[in-house]
Protein backbone atom coordinates (compact mmCIF):
# COMPACT_ATOMS: atom_id res chain seq x y z
CA UNK A 1 0.00 0.00 0.00
CA UNK A 2 0.85 3.69 -0.91
CA UNK A 3 2.15 5.07 2.50
CA UNK A 4 0.21 8.43 3.76
CA UNK A 5 1.64 12.43 2.14
CA UNK A 6 0.74 15.79 3.93
CA UNK A 7 -1.54 17.87 3.02
CA UNK A 8 -2.29 21.18 4.56
CA UNK A 9 -5.92 22.15 6.16
CA UNK A 10 -5.85 25.74 4.07
CA UNK A 11 -5.61 25.82 0.31
CA UNK A 12 -4.66 22.52 -0.33
CA UNK A 13 -0.88 22.07 -0.80
CA UNK A 14 0.43 19.77 -3.22
CA UNK A 15 1.02 16.44 -0.85
CA UNK A 16 4.39 16.20 0.83
CA UNK A 17 6.17 13.09 1.96
CA UNK A 18 6.55 12.79 5.99
CA UNK A 19 10.31 14.38 5.82
CA UNK A 20 8.63 17.67 4.74
CA UNK A 21 5.70 18.16 6.64
CA UNK A 22 8.26 17.28 9.85
CA UNK A 23 10.44 19.84 8.95
CA UNK A 24 8.24 22.71 8.37
CA UNK A 25 5.73 22.24 10.97
CA UNK A 26 3.29 24.64 10.20
CA UNK A 27 2.40 23.94 6.23
CA UNK A 28 3.22 27.29 3.78
CA UNK A 29 -0.71 28.31 3.51
CA UNK A 30 -0.39 28.31 7.80
CA UNK A 31 -2.49 25.36 7.45
CA UNK A 32 -1.60 22.22 9.67
CA UNK A 33 -0.42 19.06 7.97
CA UNK A 34 -3.42 15.93 8.21
CA UNK A 35 -2.59 12.60 6.14
CA UNK A 36 -4.06 11.86 3.06
CA UNK A 37 -5.04 8.22 4.01
CA UNK A 38 -4.47 6.29 7.33
CA UNK A 39 -3.35 3.23 7.15
CA UNK A 40 -4.43 -0.02 9.37
CA UNK A 41 -2.86 -1.55 11.86
CA UNK A 42 -0.35 -4.57 10.55
CA UNK A 43 -2.39 -7.65 11.18
CA UNK A 44 -0.89 -9.28 14.77
CA UNK A 45 -0.13 -5.51 16.49
CA UNK A 46 -1.32 -7.21 19.59
CA UNK A 47 1.18 -9.64 19.43
CA UNK A 48 3.68 -7.14 19.72
CA UNK A 49 6.04 -8.10 22.84
CA UNK A 50 6.98 -4.75 23.92
CA UNK A 51 6.26 -1.02 24.11
CA UNK A 52 8.89 -0.05 21.38
CA UNK A 53 7.89 -2.86 19.56
CA UNK A 54 4.19 -2.16 19.32
CA UNK A 55 5.28 1.59 18.22
CA UNK A 56 7.70 0.53 15.31
CA UNK A 57 5.41 -1.66 14.17
CA UNK A 58 2.44 1.15 14.19
CA UNK A 59 4.34 3.37 12.59
CA UNK A 60 6.19 0.98 9.83
CA UNK A 61 3.09 1.55 7.17
CA UNK A 62 3.61 5.55 7.79
CA UNK A 63 7.29 5.91 7.80
CA UNK A 64 9.52 3.03 6.92
CA UNK A 65 9.52 4.14 3.52
CA UNK A 66 11.13 7.28 4.08
CA UNK A 67 13.09 6.63 7.38
CA UNK A 68 14.05 3.19 6.56
CA UNK A 69 12.56 -0.41 8.64
CA UNK A 70 15.89 -0.44 11.10
CA UNK A 71 16.43 3.19 11.59
CA UNK A 72 12.31 3.51 12.28
CA UNK A 73 13.21 0.57 15.29
CA UNK A 74 16.31 2.00 16.83
CA UNK A 75 14.50 5.16 17.00
CA UNK A 76 11.63 4.37 18.42
CA UNK A 77 13.43 1.60 20.86
CA UNK A 78 15.90 5.05 22.14
CA UNK A 79 12.70 7.49 22.36
CA UNK A 80 10.19 4.62 24.25
CA UNK A 81 12.45 3.67 27.23
CA UNK A 82 10.16 4.00 29.99
CA UNK A 83 6.73 1.61 30.87
CA UNK A 84 3.26 2.85 30.35
CA UNK A 85 1.26 1.03 33.09
CA UNK A 86 -2.60 0.64 32.39
CA UNK A 87 -3.74 0.52 36.31
CA UNK A 88 -7.46 -0.58 37.00
CA UNK A 89 -9.15 1.41 40.00
CA UNK A 90 -11.23 -0.61 42.41
CA UNK A 91 -13.48 0.31 44.70
CA UNK A 92 -15.91 3.46 45.58
CA UNK A 93 -17.64 2.78 42.29
CA UNK A 94 -14.07 3.14 40.44
CA UNK A 95 -14.13 -0.84 39.34
CA UNK A 96 -13.97 -0.86 35.62
CA UNK A 97 -11.72 2.76 35.28
CA UNK A 98 -8.17 1.73 34.25
CA UNK A 99 -5.57 4.57 34.22
CA UNK A 100 -3.16 4.81 31.48
CA UNK A 101 -0.38 6.25 33.23
CA UNK A 102 1.42 8.48 30.53
CA UNK A 103 3.72 9.94 32.47
CA UNK A 104 6.91 7.67 33.45
CA UNK A 105 9.43 9.95 30.89
CA UNK A 106 11.91 12.02 32.02
CA UNK A 107 9.72 15.17 32.32
CA UNK A 108 6.97 13.07 33.85
CA UNK A 109 3.90 13.57 31.27
CA UNK A 110 2.45 12.52 28.38
CA UNK A 111 4.09 14.73 25.98
CA UNK A 112 7.57 12.60 26.45
CA UNK A 113 6.50 10.04 24.31
CA UNK A 114 5.61 12.55 21.22
CA UNK A 115 8.01 14.79 22.09
CA UNK A 116 10.97 12.45 22.38
CA UNK A 117 9.90 10.36 19.36
CA UNK A 118 9.44 13.45 17.14
CA UNK A 119 13.04 14.58 18.19
CA UNK A 120 14.43 11.45 17.25
CA UNK A 121 12.80 11.98 14.02
CA UNK A 122 14.04 15.59 13.39
CA UNK A 123 17.21 13.89 14.34
CA UNK A 124 16.92 11.40 11.12
CA UNK A 125 15.51 14.09 9.00
CA UNK A 126 18.00 16.81 9.39
CA UNK A 127 21.17 14.87 8.10
CA UNK A 128 23.32 17.45 9.91
CA UNK A 129 21.41 20.79 8.71
CA UNK A 130 20.20 23.38 11.42
CA UNK A 131 17.10 24.54 12.27
CA UNK A 132 15.26 26.25 15.30
CA UNK A 133 12.59 24.91 17.36
CA UNK A 134 10.07 27.51 18.29
CA UNK A 135 7.27 26.38 21.23
CA UNK A 136 4.93 28.10 22.98
CA UNK A 137 4.10 26.11 25.68
CA UNK A 138 1.30 26.07 28.46
CA UNK A 139 3.42 23.81 31.04
CA UNK A 140 4.27 20.47 29.73
CA UNK A 141 5.33 21.02 26.07
CA UNK A 142 8.40 23.07 26.68
CA UNK A 143 10.11 20.65 29.27
CA UNK A 144 9.16 17.48 26.83
CA UNK A 145 10.18 19.58 23.77
CA UNK A 146 14.27 20.72 25.53
CA UNK A 147 14.03 17.51 26.77
CA UNK A 148 13.68 15.63 23.59
CA UNK A 149 15.58 17.38 21.53
CA UNK A 150 18.49 17.89 24.15
CA UNK A 151 21.99 16.48 22.14
CA UNK A 152 20.76 15.95 18.85
CA UNK A 153 22.48 17.76 16.51
CA UNK A 154 22.21 20.82 14.59
CA UNK A 155 18.79 21.80 16.77
CA UNK A 156 18.28 24.90 18.97
CA UNK A 157 15.03 25.22 21.02
CA UNK A 158 13.35 28.36 22.13
CA UNK A 159 10.32 27.62 24.82
CA UNK A 160 7.92 30.49 24.96
CA UNK A 161 5.63 30.31 28.15
CA UNK A 162 3.15 32.86 30.03
CA UNK A 163 4.97 34.68 32.92
CA UNK A 164 3.26 33.30 35.96
CA UNK A 165 1.03 30.84 34.80
CA UNK A 166 2.67 27.17 34.99
CA UNK A 167 2.96 25.60 38.59
CA UNK A 168 6.43 25.95 40.41
CA UNK A 169 7.39 22.75 39.32
CA UNK A 170 6.71 23.19 35.69
CA UNK A 171 8.74 26.17 35.93
CA UNK A 172 11.39 24.60 37.00
CA UNK A 173 11.40 22.28 34.21
CA UNK A 174 10.95 24.37 31.66
CA UNK A 175 14.06 26.50 32.75
CA UNK A 176 16.54 24.08 34.18
CA UNK A 177 19.82 25.14 31.93
CA UNK A 178 19.98 23.00 28.93
CA UNK A 179 22.25 22.85 26.32
CA UNK A 180 21.36 24.79 23.18
CA UNK A 181 17.57 25.28 25.18
CA UNK A 182 16.52 29.13 25.74
CA UNK A 183 13.44 29.78 27.76
CA UNK A 184 11.21 32.61 27.81
CA UNK A 185 8.53 34.01 30.15
CA UNK A 186 6.35 35.91 28.02
CA UNK A 187 3.97 38.63 29.38
CA UNK A 188 0.91 37.26 28.34
CA UNK A 189 -0.99 34.01 28.15
CA UNK A 190 -0.64 30.49 26.79
CA UNK A 191 -2.72 32.08 23.65
CA UNK A 192 -0.46 35.11 23.50
CA UNK A 193 2.28 32.47 23.44
CA UNK A 194 0.88 30.19 20.56
CA UNK A 195 -0.10 33.79 18.38
CA UNK A 196 3.41 34.91 18.81
CA UNK A 197 4.90 31.36 17.11
CA UNK A 198 2.65 31.47 14.62
CA UNK A 199 3.33 35.10 13.57
CA UNK A 200 6.90 34.23 13.64
CA UNK A 201 6.13 31.54 11.46
CA UNK A 202 4.34 33.88 9.22
CA UNK A 203 7.29 35.83 8.66
CA UNK A 204 10.04 33.68 9.57
CA UNK A 205 12.67 36.51 8.16
CA UNK A 206 15.40 34.60 6.79
CA UNK A 207 15.02 32.61 10.38
CA UNK A 208 14.65 28.70 9.35
CA UNK A 209 11.94 27.92 12.15
CA UNK A 210 10.40 24.48 13.00
CA UNK A 211 7.65 23.45 15.59
CA UNK A 212 7.16 21.03 18.28
CA UNK A 213 3.92 21.71 19.18
CA UNK A 214 1.18 19.36 18.64
CA UNK A 215 1.16 21.14 15.56
CA UNK A 216 3.79 18.81 14.31
CA UNK A 217 2.14 15.31 12.80
CA UNK A 218 5.56 14.30 14.00
CA UNK A 219 4.69 14.21 17.82
CA UNK A 220 0.75 13.27 16.88
CA UNK A 221 1.49 10.07 15.09
CA UNK A 222 3.53 8.22 18.09
CA UNK A 223 0.91 9.37 20.12
CA UNK A 224 -0.93 6.56 18.56
CA UNK A 225 1.22 3.69 20.11
CA UNK A 226 -0.51 4.16 23.91
CA UNK A 227 -4.06 3.73 22.60
CA UNK A 228 -3.52 0.04 20.79
CA UNK A 229 -0.88 -0.76 23.92
CA UNK A 230 -3.93 0.22 26.46
CA UNK A 231 -7.14 -1.52 23.68
CA UNK A 232 -4.99 -4.44 23.33
CA UNK A 233 -5.54 -5.73 26.52
CA UNK A 234 -9.26 -5.20 26.51
CA UNK A 235 -11.71 -7.59 26.05
CA UNK A 236 -14.80 -4.87 25.66
CA UNK A 237 -14.65 -1.85 23.96
CA UNK A 238 -13.74 0.99 26.69
CA UNK A 239 -14.89 4.62 26.74
CA UNK A 240 -11.36 6.13 26.26
CA UNK A 241 -11.07 9.69 28.05
CA UNK A 242 -9.10 11.92 26.71
CA UNK A 243 -7.62 15.29 29.23
CA UNK A 244 -7.80 17.67 26.44
CA UNK A 245 -6.23 21.37 25.74
CA UNK A 246 -4.55 21.56 22.14
CA UNK A 247 -7.18 18.61 21.05
CA UNK A 248 -3.69 16.71 19.84
CA UNK A 249 -4.06 13.68 21.75
CA UNK A 250 -7.84 13.26 20.99
CA UNK A 251 -6.55 13.42 17.03
CA UNK A 252 -4.02 11.18 17.69
CA UNK A 253 -6.80 8.71 19.42
CA UNK A 254 -9.32 9.69 16.21
CA UNK A 255 -6.52 8.26 14.01
CA UNK A 256 -5.48 5.44 16.12
CA UNK A 257 -9.34 4.56 15.93
CA UNK A 258 -9.26 4.87 12.14
CA UNK A 259 -6.59 2.45 11.94
CA UNK A 260 -8.48 0.04 13.61
CA UNK A 261 -8.44 0.16 17.18
CA UNK A 262 -12.15 -0.29 18.58
CA UNK A 263 -12.90 2.57 20.76
CA UNK A 264 -16.78 2.84 22.00
CA UNK A 265 -16.32 6.80 22.59
CA UNK A 266 -13.89 9.26 23.17
CA UNK A 267 -14.45 11.38 25.64
CA UNK A 268 -12.72 14.82 25.33
CA UNK A 269 -12.89 16.05 28.89
CA UNK A 270 -12.12 20.10 29.77
CA UNK A 271 -11.71 22.07 32.47
CA UNK A 272 -13.21 25.37 32.49
CA UNK A 273 -11.63 26.34 29.08
CA UNK A 274 -14.55 23.98 27.27
CA UNK A 275 -15.36 25.26 23.87
CA UNK A 276 -14.75 22.08 22.28
CA UNK A 277 -17.06 20.47 24.50
CA UNK A 278 -19.48 23.38 23.35
CA UNK A 279 -18.86 22.40 20.06
CA UNK A 280 -19.49 18.87 20.49
CA UNK A 281 -22.75 19.53 21.89
CA UNK A 282 -23.60 21.46 19.02
CA UNK A 283 -22.53 25.32 18.92
CA UNK A 284 -20.59 26.55 16.36
CA UNK A 285 -17.13 26.66 17.19
CA UNK A 286 -15.78 29.74 18.80
CA UNK A 287 -12.17 30.45 20.30
CA UNK A 288 -11.94 32.45 23.27
CA UNK A 289 -9.50 33.64 25.75
CA UNK A 290 -8.06 31.03 28.10
CA UNK A 291 -9.29 30.74 31.75
CA UNK A 292 -6.72 29.92 34.33
CA UNK A 293 -7.60 26.33 36.01
CA UNK A 294 -6.11 24.02 38.26
CA UNK A 295 -5.14 21.91 35.21
CA UNK A 296 -3.46 24.41 33.51
CA UNK A 297 -1.95 23.01 30.79
CA UNK A 298 -5.15 22.47 29.63
CA UNK A 299 -6.17 25.84 29.35
CA UNK A 300 -6.13 26.89 25.68
CA UNK A 301 -8.75 29.06 24.72
CA UNK A 302 -8.29 28.75 20.94
CA UNK A 303 -7.13 24.70 20.55
CA UNK A 304 -5.21 24.28 17.81
CA UNK A 305 -5.72 20.72 16.35
CA UNK A 306 -9.78 21.64 15.93
CA UNK A 307 -8.82 22.55 12.16
CA UNK A 308 -6.91 19.72 11.82
CA UNK A 309 -10.39 17.47 13.01
CA UNK A 310 -12.72 19.21 11.21
CA UNK A 311 -10.56 18.42 8.04
CA UNK A 312 -10.70 14.87 8.92
CA UNK A 313 -13.76 14.30 9.94
CA UNK A 314 -17.20 16.14 9.50
CA UNK A 315 -18.61 17.86 12.46
CA UNK A 316 -21.47 15.45 12.44
CA UNK A 317 -18.78 11.96 12.41
CA UNK A 318 -17.32 14.56 15.62
CA UNK A 319 -20.43 14.57 17.81
CA UNK A 320 -21.63 10.90 17.24
CA UNK A 321 -17.75 9.31 17.88
CA UNK A 322 -16.82 11.60 20.80
CA UNK A 323 -18.66 12.90 24.18
CA UNK A 324 -17.21 16.42 25.37
CA UNK A 325 -17.30 16.86 29.52
CA UNK A 326 -16.88 20.40 31.45
CA UNK A 327 -15.03 20.03 35.05
CA UNK A 328 -14.65 22.78 37.44
CA UNK A 329 -11.82 23.13 39.38
CA UNK A 330 -13.89 22.40 42.51
CA UNK A 331 -15.25 19.28 40.66
CA UNK A 332 -11.16 18.52 40.43
CA UNK A 333 -10.53 18.36 43.47
CA UNK A 334 -13.39 17.02 44.85
CA UNK A 335 -12.35 14.22 42.10
CA UNK A 336 -8.85 13.55 43.58
CA UNK A 337 -9.80 13.25 47.03
CA UNK A 338 -13.08 11.05 46.26
CA UNK A 339 -10.41 8.55 44.22
CA UNK A 340 -8.09 8.53 46.96
CA UNK A 341 -10.21 7.80 49.43
CA UNK A 342 -12.23 4.92 47.59
CA UNK A 343 -8.78 3.65 46.05
CA UNK A 344 -5.80 5.00 47.18
CA UNK A 345 -4.75 6.05 44.13
CA UNK A 346 -3.22 9.63 43.64
CA UNK A 347 -4.13 11.60 40.40
CA UNK A 348 -3.03 14.94 39.50
CA UNK A 349 -5.36 17.33 38.34
CA UNK A 350 -5.65 16.93 34.78
CA UNK A 351 -5.69 12.82 35.08
CA UNK A 352 -8.43 13.93 37.75
CA UNK A 353 -10.31 16.07 35.11
CA UNK A 354 -10.60 12.54 33.27
CA UNK A 355 -11.70 10.76 36.28
CA UNK A 356 -14.46 12.99 37.24
CA UNK A 357 -15.60 12.96 33.14
CA UNK A 358 -15.27 8.53 32.89
CA UNK A 359 -17.57 9.02 36.46
CA UNK A 360 -20.24 10.91 34.13
CA UNK A 361 -20.44 9.15 31.07
CA UNK A 362 -20.26 6.02 32.69
CA UNK A 363 -23.06 6.71 34.51
CA UNK A 364 -24.92 6.48 30.73
CA UNK A 365 -22.85 3.67 30.17
CA UNK A 366 -22.28 1.41 33.41
CA UNK A 367 -21.34 -1.87 31.49
CA UNK A 368 -18.45 0.01 29.60
CA UNK A 369 -15.24 0.04 30.73
CA UNK A 370 -13.39 3.35 30.69
CA UNK A 371 -9.64 3.76 30.21
CA UNK A 372 -8.67 7.18 31.65
CA UNK A 373 -5.45 8.82 29.76
CA UNK A 374 -3.62 10.37 32.51
CA UNK A 375 -1.69 12.68 31.16
CA UNK A 376 1.15 14.36 33.95
CA UNK A 377 2.62 12.92 37.06
CA UNK A 378 1.14 13.97 40.47
CA UNK A 379 4.47 15.34 41.75
CA UNK A 380 4.32 17.77 38.97
CA UNK A 381 1.39 19.71 41.11
CA UNK A 382 2.23 19.13 44.79
CA UNK A 383 -0.22 22.04 45.75
CA UNK A 384 -2.96 20.74 44.53
CA UNK A 385 -2.59 17.21 45.34
CA UNK A 386 -1.89 18.50 49.34
CA UNK A 387 -4.77 20.71 49.03
CA UNK A 388 -6.98 17.22 47.80
CA UNK A 389 -5.72 14.74 50.33
CA UNK A 390 -3.76 16.49 52.65
CA UNK A 391 -0.31 15.34 51.79
CA UNK A 392 2.12 15.90 49.27
CA UNK A 393 2.73 13.04 46.25
CA UNK A 394 6.21 11.19 46.14
CA UNK A 395 8.43 12.91 43.92
CA UNK A 396 10.48 10.72 41.63
CA UNK A 397 14.12 10.96 41.87
CA UNK A 398 14.55 12.51 38.34
CA UNK A 399 12.42 15.38 39.11
CA UNK A 400 14.48 16.00 42.37
CA UNK A 401 17.19 16.32 40.33
CA UNK A 402 16.00 18.80 38.10
CA UNK A 403 14.74 20.81 41.01
CA UNK A 404 18.50 21.40 41.78
CA UNK A 405 19.88 22.11 38.63
CA UNK A 406 20.76 25.62 37.82
CA UNK A 407 18.40 28.00 35.55
CA UNK A 408 18.39 29.97 32.86
CA UNK A 409 15.25 32.51 31.46
CA UNK A 410 14.65 35.54 30.19
CA UNK A 411 11.45 37.71 30.62
CA UNK A 412 9.98 39.01 27.21
CA UNK A 413 7.01 41.15 26.32
CA UNK A 414 3.88 39.83 24.48
CA UNK A 415 4.88 41.24 20.71
CA UNK A 416 6.41 40.16 17.81
CA UNK A 417 9.57 42.42 17.95
CA UNK A 418 10.77 41.08 21.46
CA UNK A 419 10.76 37.20 20.07
CA UNK A 420 12.35 38.37 16.56
CA UNK A 421 15.28 39.79 18.68
CA UNK A 422 16.20 36.73 20.83
CA UNK A 423 15.62 34.73 17.25
CA UNK A 424 18.43 36.55 15.44
CA UNK A 425 20.61 37.18 18.53
C1 LIG B 1 -0.62 19.08 27.07
C2 LIG B 1 -1.36 18.46 28.16
C3 LIG B 1 -2.72 18.12 28.02
C4 LIG B 1 -3.52 18.47 26.78
O1 LIG B 1 -3.13 17.71 25.66
P1 LIG B 1 -3.54 18.19 24.19
O2 LIG B 1 -2.88 17.23 23.27
O3 LIG B 1 -3.02 19.58 24.04
O4 LIG B 1 -5.03 18.15 24.13
C5 LIG B 1 -3.35 17.47 29.05
N1 LIG B 1 -2.68 17.18 30.20
C6 LIG B 1 -1.40 17.49 30.36
C7 LIG B 1 -0.73 17.16 31.66
C8 LIG B 1 -0.68 18.12 29.36
O5 LIG B 1 0.61 18.41 29.54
Amino acid sequence: MTPPRYVSTRHGTAPVPFREALLRGLAPDGGLYVPTIVPSLAPGWRDAPTLPDLGTRLLMPWLADEVGPDRLAALVGDALDFPIPLVPLSGGGWDGVHVLELFHGPTLSFKDVGARTMARLFGWALDGEEVTILAATSGDTGSAVADGFAGIPGVRVVLLFPEGQVSPVQRRQLVAEREGVRALAVRGTFDDCQRLVKAAFADPQGARLSSANSINIGRLLPQMLYYAWALRAMETAPLVVVPSGNLGNLTAGMLAANAGLVVRRFVAAHNANAGFAHFLGGADPSPADSVRTLSNAMDVGAPSNLERLRWLYSDGDLRRRIAGETVTDEETVQTMREVFDATGYVADPHTAVGLAAARRQRAAHPEAPAVVLSTAHPAKFPEAVQRAIGREPEAPARLAALLDAPERVETIAPDLDALRRVLSG
